[in-house]
């Protein structure tokens, strides 16, 4: 006797769902179902390629995709192999945990020049998604800009500047490898609209770009504050650490090592301008004074976007469109209906942060389900269903399997991995419903 529950999307925060289901409901079946072959989401293709530690994580998830009752169904996509209606038959409660995968935009002219990359699909690429790995990126040129003050952006620069041995710990792979260490880049501009006080680094992250091999970070005409004057007591310690650490930048000299990396802070991107060649590449960044209206331009060969993302449309579910988020009540769309992670609340937080949260989401479900009648039967949930519509499903035991494999590829590079591509973009199948 056991409730059934299907998680689709298999990042963190749809396995910090599993984790609080099978402690609370330990006879329960959950099947996570995730259109890719592979597991643990942003785990795999947003976590940086040389932040190993953090992919880590993954060994506790596989702990929980190996429990009794759970199962990991790959390869199945909500509203092309199978609706939400039919999830919803065949599952006593169902949980979207797919994520904010679609990359916002500045709306500003050239955005979409050839050259100028979102963060997600930039990111995708260098981590071997199967959706961004023909990425056009050549970064000709000996300048990228990257706009946006987050960790995202820190993880962009950090992977661009770092020498082909200080990746050799990570599993950054073939392709991107390949066109990073041929670049001839000389000049790494970092973006922000807002100023050093405002920027949304975490601490770690800001320092390793100070211990770089071949890159030197600067701060470009902003004079960096003694003190945040935040009030709240935890968030003024990070900020002040940040400043701290920015203020040590700003002794150092630009061009001082092969990569120079410009911090530009209260820079708004007004405009992206592209040349007579290769289709109009983008050749220029116009930046304005964010309190003024002086521009200027930088010469660059590459823009990166790390502004964001919002939750992409997704059938039988409603967006906050002014949130780039599912329409939620506390992680509830409707009863038996639940999401979790950055399409529940936007992305925020590291890695951890969705565990509270999806446990928060889990103690809903549990509440849901103790009111509900038992499905007895022991069926084969959607998997049976979309096999009999022709879609391949893969189970754990197969990903175990790949896991094995890149591993040992790695090893035989010297690497802690390498990625295989899986090269069967599922959103170019043809829909079969
Ligand atoms: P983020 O922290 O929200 O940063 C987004 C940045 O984009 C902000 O600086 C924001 O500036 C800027 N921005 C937004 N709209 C803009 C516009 N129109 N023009 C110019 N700038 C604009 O997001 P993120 O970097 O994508 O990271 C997402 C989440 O993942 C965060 O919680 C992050 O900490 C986490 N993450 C963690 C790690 C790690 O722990 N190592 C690594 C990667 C990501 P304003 O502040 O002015 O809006």
């Amino acid at each position: 006797m056991s409730h059934s529950i299907a998680i689709v999307g298999s990042g963190p925060s749809g396995f910090y769902v599993v984790d609080g289901l099978t402690r609370a409901l330990p006879g329960c079946r959950i099947d996570i179902i995730d259109r890719l072959k592979t597991p643990y989401g942003l785990v795999r293709f947003g976590v940086a390629p040389d932040h190993q530690g953090t992919k880590a994580v993954a060994r506790q998830f596989e702990r929980l995709a190996l429990k009794p009752g759970v199962r990991f169904l790959g390869g199945i996509e909500l509203g092309r192999d199978v609706s939400l209606a039919e999830l919803r038959a065949h599952y006593d409660a169902v949980v979207i945990a797919t994520g904010a995968s679609q990359d916002r935009t500045l709306g500003i002219p050239g955005e979409d020049l050839p050259g100028v990359f979102g963060s997600g699909q930039f990111v995708g690429w260098y981590n071997g998604h199967p959706d961004c790995a023909t990425l056009p990126v050549t970064l000709d040129g000996d300048a990228v800009a990257v706009i946006g003050n987050g960790n995202v952006a820190i993880d962009l620069v950090r992977v661009l500047a770092k020498t082909p041995q200080e990746m050799q710990t990570s599993d950054l792979v073939d392709h991107a490898a390949q066109v990073i260490h041929a670049a001839k880049l000389k000049d790494i501009y970092l973006i922000g609209r807002r100023g050093p006080v405002e920027a949304n680094f975490t601490s770690g992250e800001l320092a390793e770009l100070g211990h770089l091999a071949r890159a030197v970070p600067v701060i470009e005409g902003a004079e960096i504050p003694q003190s945040s004057g935040v009030a709240d007591e935890a968030v003024a310690k990070v900020k002040d650490k940040n400043l701290e650490i920015l203020r040590g930048f700003a002794g150092n000299a630009a061009g001082s090592k092969p990569i120079t990396i410009h911090f530009c802070f209260n820079r708004t991107p007004v405009a992206i301008e592209g040349g007579d060649r290769d289709g109009g590449k983008v050749e220029r960044l116009v930046l304005q004074q964010s309190s003024g209206s002086e521009r200027h331009s930088i010469a660059v060969g590459t823009v990166i976007t790390a502004i964001g993302y919002r939750a992409p449309g997704l059938e039988g579910v409603q967006l906050d469109e002014g949130k780039g988020i599912v329409a939620n009540n506390g992680g509830q769309i409707a009863p038996g209906l639940y999401v979790v992670g950055w399409a529940k609340r936007a992305p925020s937080g590291v890695i951890a942060t969705n565990r509270a949260d999806s446990l928060a989401v889990a103690d809903k479900i549990i509440a849901y389900l103790n009111g509900q009648p038992h499905d007895d039967e022991s069926t084969d949930g959607i998997a049976g269903l979309c096999r009999s519509r022709g879609v391949r499903v893969v189970d754990f035991a197969a990903w175990q399997s790949a896991d094995r494999a890149e591993l040992e590829a790695g090893k035989a590079a010297g690497k802690p991995r390498r990625k295989f591509i899986d090269n069967e973009n599922s959103n170019q199948r043809p829909p079969i419903r």
